[in-house]
């Protein structure tokens, strides 16, 4: 990533006073005017964050790598879910894997911490911002119909946002950074609720020309959540009384950072325009680096000239509020992901309901597993075994012909390879599907 606000100007002042902000040179506090600061370029910190996390915590790359095994599972299934036509891991009904089925509802938390009056925004702005959150995150969004080249590849993610609660907290503190300060009443902010059952936002005034930044997931809980700019918190659009900092002022940037939060990353891949990084989804095109602003169409970098350029309109890009408009369906199975079993935020779809271990009289399991020659189908009693059609895919979705189903409830392994599979049971009115290792 670059190191955007090396280059981030920040205008203070009335008078209009303009400070080159290096980062040695820190935005001065308002002293006694409540001035909302101009942002002349979106700068998020999330990788920044990240990188120091990653060098001060030598636990956090190895529960991130787990995260990100779990994550490539669960898109490769869906994948071949897909491809064979039935439900998917997430929305699927029937099986004995606990899955993702609904929506997921993510209870937020709103910590204002304040040091003038202008911070401590108003309850219409904040909540203007969970509005935004539900509409951009579920497609609703009203300019989710500008034309565009990847129109076809905008995605919705199966979470809903409720309020669940605003903590207001005074603070001398008149302008905060990255070092998670304004997460810790001892410091002068204030603390996370629980991670596991909030999606805790602080609101404040993000100094160092910062908009927000992120923790993605699998960092410490007491740090876990979204810090934002108060004045790039919720939407002008929704609630015009509020404070608000042009053109950053219609709620993506908390979009963009609940995306980190959902284990998006930048969508350039924060290789510093190398066209060697990723963002670990497979149809957001490899694009160089960052764009500000509102960029022309057919604005292209790498090679993404043939496939419709650039993808700036997506919410991890870093342009204008009113030009970013869509996730990728890549980037929304990445942020089911989190929410699946074994996911790094399942807690909230436990809670939710959303995952479960459906057991429904179709429900079918197979037993040893993992098994070896022959797996035995675990009937409901009366069942009549040769009514049900039993396949095995592999983790790309083919059919793996060498596992056969006896018709009496006995399905011969011994010729798959070993590996993870996919068992499709039917009855011809519901299919139960079953992850399956051959040892
Ligand atoms: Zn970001």
């Amino acid at each position: 990533m670059k190191k955007t606000y090396l280059s981030a100007l920040v205008l203070l002042g009335s008078a209009g006073s303009l400070m080159a902000q290096g980062v040695a040179n820190r935005v001065a506090p308002s002293v006694k005017d409540d001035v909302t600061p101009v942002i002349l370029r979106r700068s998020c910190a999330a990788q920044d964050v990240l990188q120091a996390q990653l060098a001060a915590d030598p636990g956090l790359a190895r529960r991130m790598d787990a995260i990100e095994a779990q994550t490539q599972r669960f898109v490769a299934a869906r994948a071949a879910a897909q491809l064979r036509g039935g439900n998917t891991p997430g929305g699927s009904t029937g099986g004995t894997t606990a899955l993702l089925s609904g929506t997921v509802t993510i209870p937020v938390v709103v910590h204002v911490v304040y040091n003038t009056a202008a911070e401590n925004i108003s309850d219409g702005q904040i909540q203007s911002q969970i509005d935004v959150l539900n509409e951009d995150f579920q497609k609703l969004n009203a300019d989710r119909s500008n034309p565009y080249p990847y129109s076809g590849l905008a995605a919705a993610a199966p979470v809903r946002f409720t309020l669940a609660s605003v903590v207001r907290k005074a603070s001398k503190t008149r302008s905060w950074s990255t070092n998670d300060a304004v997460k810790n009443s001892k410091r002068g902010g204030d603390d996370a609720w629980d991670a596991t059952k909030y999606l805790n936002l602080w609101s404040c005034n993000l100094g160092n020309g910062l908009l927000g930044y992120a923790q993605f997931p699998g960092g410490a809980p007491a740090t876990d959540g979204v810090v934002m700019l108060y004045s790039a918190f919720g939407s002008r659009a929704k609630w015009p009384t509020g404070t608000y900092s042009s053109p950053y002022d219609l709620g993506r940037t908390a979009t963009h950072e609940v995306g980190h939060w959902m284990n998006l990353r930048h969508i350039w891949g924060d290789d510093g325009g190398a066209c060697t990084g990723s963002d670990q989804v497979g149809d957001t095109p490899n694009q160089g680096g960052e764009n500000y602003g509102c960029p022309a169409a057919g604005k292209s970098s790498c090679t993404n000239a043939s496939t419709g350029g650039d993808m700036f309109m997506n919410y991890m890009d870093y342009t204008d509020d009113r030009c970013m408009f869509m996730f990728s369906k890549g980037q929304a199975d990445r942020m089911t992901a989190v929410f699946d079993a074994g996911g790094a935020r399942s807690s909230f779809a436990t809670a939710s309901g959303a995952l479960r271990q459906t057991a429904t009289a179709s429900t079918i399991s197979v037993f040893p597993n993992p098994g070896r020659e022959a797996v035995s189908l675990t009937l409901p009693a009366n069942a009549d075994a040769a009514r049900y059609s039993v396949r095995v895919y592999d983790m790309s979705g083919h059919e793996m012909r060498q596992a056969r189903y006896d018709g009496q409830g006995q399905l011969q392994t011994e010729a798959l390879p070993k590996g993870l599979y996919y068992i499709s049971i039917s009855d011809g009115a519901n299919t139960s599907r079953q992850r399956f290792e051959k040892e």
